[in-house]
C-alpha cells in the first residue's frame, strides 16, 4: 500500500509532463500558424492599402482629341489635343477641385511648354510639374497617369 502514492504520483507526473509536451507542441503550432495568418494576412493588408491608395488616388484616362476640347471635361481625364498631328496642348480640370481648366502648352516655341511621355504601360507623365500661379495654387506633378502632389513628395 506503501507505494500505492508514489505510482499515483508517478503516473500523475507521466500525465503532467504528457500534457505539456502536447501543450508545447499545440502552442507551437498556434504560434506557426498565427505566424502564418499574419503574415498571409500581412500580404493581404499590403494589396488592401494598395488598392484603398488606388481607389482614393485613381490613374488618370488620357484621351486624344482632334481640333478642339469637349464643351464638358471630364474628371480624371488628360485631354491631348492635336491638330494636324501636332500635339498643341494638353489639358485637364485642375486635380485640387476648384474645376478650373488647366490648358498646358505642347508647342515647343511657346512658353511655357510640357512634354506628354507615353509610358510603355499605357500611362501617361507630363514634364515639367504643374504649378499655378494664381487661383488655388495647385503644384503637382502628372506622373504615370497619377497625380502627385508637390505637399506629399516632402512628406
Ligand atoms: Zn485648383
Amino acid at each position: 500500500m506503501a507505494s500505492a502514492p508514489s505510482s499515483c504520483a508517478k503516473s500523475v507526473e507521466v500525465m503532467l509532463n504528457r500534457s505539456w509536451a502536447k501543450l508545447n507542441l499545440r502552442s507551437e503550432k498556434v504560434t506557426n500558424w498565427i505566424r502564418l495568418v499574419c503574415a498571409r494576412l500581412g500580404v493581404r493588408l499590403h494589396l488592401l492599402k494598395r488598392r484603398v491608395i488606388t481607389w482614393l488616388n485613381p490613374p488618370y484616362r488620357t484621351i486624344e482629341v482632334d481640333g478642339s476640347l469637349p464643351s464638358q471635361l471630364k474628371k480624371n481625364t488628360l485631354y491631348i489635343v492635336a491638330e494636324d498631328g501636332f500635339q498643341e496642348q494638353a489639358a485637364m480640370l485642375c486635380p485640387c477641385g476648384c474645376a478650373q481648366i488647366l490648358h498646358l502648352n505642347l508647342l515647343p516655341d511657346e512658353r511655357p511648354v510640357w512634354r506628354v511621355l507615353r509610358n510603355r504601360d499605357g500611362t501617361t507623365s507630363l514634364r515639367p510639374s504643374v504649378w499655378r500661379k494664381r487661383g488655388c495654387h495647385s503644384h503637382f506633378w502628372f506622373r504615370d497617369s497619377r497625380v502627385i502632389w508637390v505637399n506629399d513628395l516632402h512628406k
